[in-house]
């Protein structure tokens, strides 16, 4: 087996994994392990914008005020406040970068903001609807050179006298072994767990099941956000997202009547928060009319919903897209404190796979962005300024195996289990039915082939997924019981904490 020794591992190589990399200082080496192109995450796919008080209406009190609002009772007021806080500052270090951000005039000049669901004034930074691939061009230009690049699968983190030093990755030509002086988990989401998903096929909830296995403390998995408007067309689970951003540039929701119908269950109609509009679309078949904007600045400022949408033969400009909701965020993760430290000593994480607690029970619009940069930065600074120490001894690495299973048709119930499920209403029964029903697939040993491991952690996180929605006995932000229809005062604040004994 192959050994590669260093001072950080980066596992993964989204947003929060490179903005890291670039913020720890020039001599420390960095090994950055990803899934590559058909493991790939979330972020090059991020349309909307990212989250910063840069407006003149704007300021970090109000984008707190808004997120907290959001949050529905669940935020963690002094997570809030530095994601508010940090969050100008990383886009324009972004900026600095040679981010390709929109702007209101020349080129050089205010950046354009756009307004998403939830945010009481515009405030996400964004390139059109190409948000994701702009700062990761940028990220990847300027991480490229100074880390070293490992393209595979992590399958389990070393722990060593009860603090992490690194882990190993399952590459094309076998096993590595990475031991680190500190360990970073970046893997991002879960949404590929669901039958209708916004996300890549790589997000598998890796980092999850990662922390998991080695005993570090994970916390409010149970809230998965649920985007209202996927084009509800095509097949597969892997549905085109229909940006938040054009429903505030003024694109109606309506129904087969024509009607909009968002007034009735939100006063902010189609910018109320995701799991209101999610739920209300879920009940009945569902439009975005975009009809009445004006087509040139929709094909300008929407080019990859227009050309998306196009592949399907419809045509924003001219016909009604049919919207469906889609799993879309884990607002959960592993339990982090605001450096982006894990339970484990040396074992950190970041981005969507962390939990920070800024995004409480539900998930604001540019928000995940926002918290990949700030807590992204605020780890690399942590790392940089532990005490060094090169790993002195590394468990025995894990054997893997080779397992007999029909890969594709476990994956389909899996994703059908989680949509009906651990979906967007949940019950006690269902939730039962999965925890147990999942056993299975969760237990299947470490294996040599990806699509297994793959299963194996999503089962993992999808069973978590189940035993805390199941614990959480109320309704709150985008976790919805249907046998328990309404928040519960008793729970507000209450964050669910799972270690593995
Ligand atoms: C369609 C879409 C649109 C979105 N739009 C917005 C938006 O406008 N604004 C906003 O704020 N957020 C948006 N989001 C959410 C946001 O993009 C993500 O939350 C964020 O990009 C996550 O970044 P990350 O770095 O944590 O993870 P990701 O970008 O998902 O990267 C994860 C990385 O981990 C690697 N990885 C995973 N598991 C392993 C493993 N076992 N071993 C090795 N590597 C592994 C992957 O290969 C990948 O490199 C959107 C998401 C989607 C899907």
């Amino acid at each position: 087996m192959d050994r590669i020794g260093t001072d950080v591992l980066i596992v993964g190589a989204g947003a929060a994994g490179l903005f890291a990399s670039l913020h720890l200082p020039e001599e420390t080496e960095v090994v950055v392990v990803d899934k590559g192109h058909k493991g790939r995450g979330s972020s090059p796919w991020a349309q909307g914008g990212v989250a910063a008080a840069l407006g003149p209406e704007d300021s970090p009190e109000l984008h707190a005020q808004d997120t907290v609002r959001v949050a529905a009772g669940h935020a963690d007021a002094s997570a809030v406040a530095l994601l508010c806080s940090e969050a100008p500052e990383c886009v324009l270090e972004l900026v600095e970068l040679g981010c390709d951000f929109d702007r209101l005039g020349e080129p050089g000049s205010e950046l354009h903001l756009a307004r998403e669901g939830g945010q009481s004034v515009a405030r996400s930074a964004h390139s059109s609807d190409a948000t994701g691939a702009a700062i990761m061009r940028t990220l990847r230009r300027h991480a490229s050179p100074r880390v070293t690049r490992v393209e595979g699968a992590c399958v389990q983190l070393a722990v060593s006298e009860g603090r992490c030093v690194g882990g190993w990755v399952l590459t094309q030509e076998g096993l590595i072994e990475v031991q680190a002086t500190s360990t970073v988990l970046a893997t991002g989401g879960l949404g590929a767990l669901y039958q209708s998903t916004t996300n890549p096929a790589g997000a598998t909830g890796d980092g999850i099941a990662l922390g998991w296995d080695v005993g570090a403390g994970l916390s409010d998995i149970e809230f998965v956000q649920f985007h209202p408007t996927a084009l509800a067309v095509g097949e597969g689970n892997q549905r085109l997202m229909l940006t938040e951003a054009l429903r505030g540039a003024g694109a109606y929701v309506v129904d087969a009547e024509g009607r909009r119908f968002l007034f009735e269950h939100h006063s902010d109609g189609e910018l109320a928060p995701r799991d209101v509009v999610a739920r209300a679309i879920t009940a009945r078949h569902s439009w975005l009319d975009c009809r009445h904007l004006d087509p040139r600045a929709l094909r300008r400022e929407f080019p990859t919903v227009v050309k998306g949408c196009r592949t399907f033969g419809l045509d924003p400009v001219k016909d009604l897209l049919p919207v469906m909701p889609a799993a879309h965020y884990s607002v959960g993760g592993v339990q982090t404190d605001l450096d982006g430290r894990s339970s484990i000593p040396r074992l950190y994480a970041i981005g969507e796979c962390a939990s920070t607690g800024v995004h409480g029970a539900n998930r604001l619009g540019g928000n995940s962005l926002a918290e990949a940069l700030v807590f992204g930065r605020r780890a690399a600074r942590a790392i940089e300024g532990q005490r060094a120490g090169r790993v002195k001894s590394m468990p025995e690495p894990p054997q893997l195996q080779k397992v007999s299973i029909r890969v594709d048709a476990a994956w389909k119930r899996l994703k059908d289990m989680s949509w009906s499920l651990l979906g967007i209403e949940r019950d006690a029964e269902g939730l039962r039915s999965a925890h147990d029903e999942l056993e299975e697939f969760a237990r299947l040993p470490l294996a040599a082939d990806r699509a297994v491991l793959e299963l194996r952690f999503g089962a993992r996180a999808a069973r978590l997924v189940a035993r805390a929605a199941l614990l959480r006995r109320e309704s709150r932000g985008v976790h919805h019981r249907a046998d328990h229809p309404d928040p519960d005062p008793s729970w507000a604040g209450v964050r669910l904490r799972f270690t593995r004994k």
